[in-house]
């Protein structure tokens, strides 16, 4: 398809994507969608008057957050889609008055595209789970009896969801060095990634509801990238007998752009086999995985980058569908804008592990990085950024980065 815009190869925002995300303009938050290098204000298009025969109310874009316009449901999220891309094809409306209309990605400042109610964290990759398993529980099986019949997960704190570019405080609390039966209070030493993605709620239900699984996509709007940064060692003392607490809570990062559903259908991809069988309300039919490179890369004090690991999110034994019907299958609500993560994605091979207590041995191998440096867990300084794309034959789409330096 060609364009009027300048679309640069490679670039993760092409005519196949078309993602939506908040940005500054006028110091004011306003709805856009990425394409190459620029921006497309909603805001400014629908003043023009160039949105008005698409059948929803237009003025959702005069919001800070995308939650109303999502509220709007699929159809308006299509009629969008198919205008934003009849227009960026033929020279229209949108191109006549792209002056008005069109910033420069690079010139503005991001903000959180949604507002968070409830925010859920899986932990659905059976890598992960089997490797962490070992790390924690060294003396037992890794993978506890249910987890492959339950989407494991746990409620985090929606609060401390930041975007991309945010600086991340090393969090401080109690631990339990490995000599001792005691607590220490301090900073973590054991300051880690996850490497995960996480998707958005786009179609709410009400308490008492549950979402059947072949319906389950319907109430998903699009997907971002997501860090959830952990302090093992505040976890690994707090977390028997209920969880992830203050060894999560203190931050996870997003990345700016949500890609939709839509723009993420050529993507999809056969799903693992499940064994054994899983319960009749969990299972599907079709693929429900997606191909979706993933990448990580740590700077030390803006030093060069090195990456760290190679993953993708066809690797999740637990798809979206499943994880959803789950979370409503007592009768639990979702809200438009809530979150669920995937849980840390790793692959088998050591080179695709999500985290550094995964990809260090729990600490115990120097991760090697350029110009001589280690790492086992993140120093003060350290910055990780995780991206992620899909490509298929001449199609690329991407997510952009999800970034975030360690302050002291
Ligand atoms: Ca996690």
């Amino acid at each position: 398809m060609n364009t009027w815009i300048n679309i640069p190869k490679n670039s993760d925002f092409t005519l196949h994507n078309l993602p939506y995300g908040i940005f500054i303009r006028d110091g004011r938050p306003t709805p856009g969608i990425a394409i190459g290098d620029q921006i497309i204000d909603l805001h400014a298009t629908s003043k023009i008057g160039l949105l008005h025969q698409l059948g929803f109310d237009v003025t959702v874009f005069e919001s800070n957050v995308l939650n109303e316009f999502i509220g709007c449901g699929k159809n308006a999220w299509s009629s969008l889609r198919q205008y934003i891309t009849a227009e960026l094809i033929c020279e229209g409306d949108l191109f006549k008055n792209r002056e008005k209309i069109l910033v420069d990605r690079f010139d503005v400042q991001m903000c959180l595209p949604i507002q968070i109610g409830d925010y859920t964290d899986f932990y659905s990759s059976i890598e992960h789970a089997t490797n962490l398993g070992k790390l924690f529980r060294p003396n037992s099986e890794p993978l506890l009896p249910n987890w492959r019949h339950i989407p494991v997960g746990y409620h985090g704190r929606a609060s401390s969801i930041v975007i991309s570019g945010t600086p991340i405080k090393r969090p401080q609390g109690q631990m339990k060095p490995p000599t001792s039966d005691f607590p220490v209070f301090g900073k973590s030493k054991r300051l880690d990634i996850e490497l995960e993605m996480a998707f958005i709620i786009g179609k709410p239900t009400q308490l008492g509801d549950t979402i059947p699984i072949d319906e389950a996509e319907d109430h998903i709007f699009g997907k971002v990238i997501f860090n959830d940064w952990s302090a093992r060692d505040i976890q690994g003392w707090e977390y028997v007998p209920l969880g992830p607490f203050l060894g999560k809570n203190f931050a996870s990062t997003i990345s700016p752009w949500i890609v939709t559903m839509e723009a993420l259908e050529p993507f999809r991809c056969q799903s693992i086999e499940q064994n054994p069988p899983v319960l009749p309300y969990l299972q599907y039919t079709g693929n429900k995985n997606f191909d979706i490179n993933l990448e990580v890369g740590i700077s030390p004090n803006n030093d060069e980058e090195t990456i760290i690991c190679n993953s993708n999110f066809k690797f999740m034994y637990w798809n979206m569908a499943q994880q959803l019907t789950h979370h409503t299958v007592n009768g639990c609500n979702v809200n438009i804008g809530d979150v669920m993560a995937s849980g840390t994605i790793s692959g088998r091979d050591a080179n695709s592990y999500g985290s550094l207590i995964e990809i260090s041995q729990g600490g115990k191998e120097p991760i090697p990085l350029k110009n001589n440096q280690t790492r086992t867990f993140l120093e003060d300084g350290d910055t990780i950024s995780i991206r992620a794309w899909c490509q298929k034959d001449d199609i690329r789409i991407g997510f952009g980065e999800c970034k975030g330096t360690i302050l002291p």
